[in-house]
């Protein structure tokens, strides 16, 4: 029997997945994420946390194919990190190599962006098994992309290949993006993007009557205004969905992928999204792009551990 650990490591908390080499899920757990002295004792903690479910389950090292690793930062082929701003790590430092000198014995560690690990955990075990020619977009607080082509995750020069919620929109904002920019595709169609469009809209329109002046203002409730054929909620949708349907159709310009998969929170609000996302996508697409496949992504909080423990796979 062979095992596998995936690890999501997250600001707040770090997710750890026991999988069987065949890819079953057999146990998850989750450790605090202590970002105190610039994050220093996270890797360790991490690696605490293996050994012991190692002891706990009599394991041997032996039959442990490796740990993989889903970061919050941009990860290369070798395994090298640049910033992690979530972790508070400002270096440039070989993450897998760290790692793997936490552990009492040899065992292989390989890394990953989180959003590129995601796309690889559903690739593996979820909404894209059987395709090979993925892109994944996950709508969070930020927009997270991965790219899987030919069956293989793309990472890029420097890690940064996805960074799909980064692109320039074409519309300056007036607040700067995370990043530093103006006018990226998150501040529109994140969680706080649609936020940010829902109380342009609201003021621009105090008189209307709407479910948002009862709702909290979020991207949840917005989207059961949207169920409920609100009129201003919708408006907001549409916007979101130019945004989103309107970069999608210039990644697939130069991926053509046979499917793209939706995750994140704002996924979770149900298939009322996918037809703001898939006309404005088919409007603006390259005819031979415009039978791609949207799908919204099956692991949900999971997707980060299956990825994760697809590195090693
Ligand atoms: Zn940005």
């Amino acid at each position: 029997m062979s095992y596998i650990f995936g690890v999501d490591v997250g600001g707040t908390s770090v997710k750890i997945g026991l999988f069987t080499g065949e890819g079953e899920l057999l146990e998850k757990w989750s450790i605090p994420t202590n970002t105190d002295n610039d994050g220093v004792s996270i890797l360790p903690d991490i690696a605490a946390s293996i050994e012991e479910k190692i002891t706990e389950k009599g394991l041997s090292y032996s039959d442990i194919l490796g740990v993989g690793l889903g970061l919050p930062g941009p990860v290369d082929e070798k395994g090298v990190i640049r910033r992690a701003v979530n972790l508070h790590w400002h270096d440039t430092f070989n993450v897998e190599e760290r790692l793997m000198s936490c552990f009492k014995e040899d065992i292989r560690v390989k890394a990953g962006n989180d959003a590129n690990v995601a796309a690889l955990g559903e690739a593996w075990m979820g909404a894209g098994k059987g395709y090979k020619n993925i892109v994944m977009v996950t709508l969070g607080t930020g927009i997270g992309g991965g790219v899987i082509i030919n069956g293989k995750m793309v990472t890029g020069t420097t890690g940064a290949a996805g960074e799909i919620g980064h692109t320039y929109t074409g519309t300056d904002t007036e607040e700067p993006c995370n990043c530093g920019n103006r006018g990226c595709l998150e501040q529109f169609a994140s969680a706080t993007g649609i936020v940010r469009l829902l109380k342009k809209e609201m003021e621009k329109n105090p008189d209307e009557k709407t479910e948002m002046n009862e709702r909290p203002i979020n991207a949840k409730e917005m989207w059961e205004a949207v169920k409920n054929k609100d009129p201003l909620a919708t408006r907001v949708a549409g916007q979101f969905g130019q945004y989103l349907g309107t970069g999608l159709s210039v990644v697939a310009g130069v991926l053509n992928p046979e499917i793209i998969i939706i995750g994140g929170g704002v996924s979770m609000s149900g298939d009322v999204i996918m037809p703001f996302i898939t006309e404005n996508y088919k409007k603006h697409v390259f005819h031979a792009s415009a039978d791609t496949k949207f799908v919204r992504a099956t692991l949900g909080n999971d997707g980060g551990i299956y990825g994760a423990a697809a590195l090693l796979i």
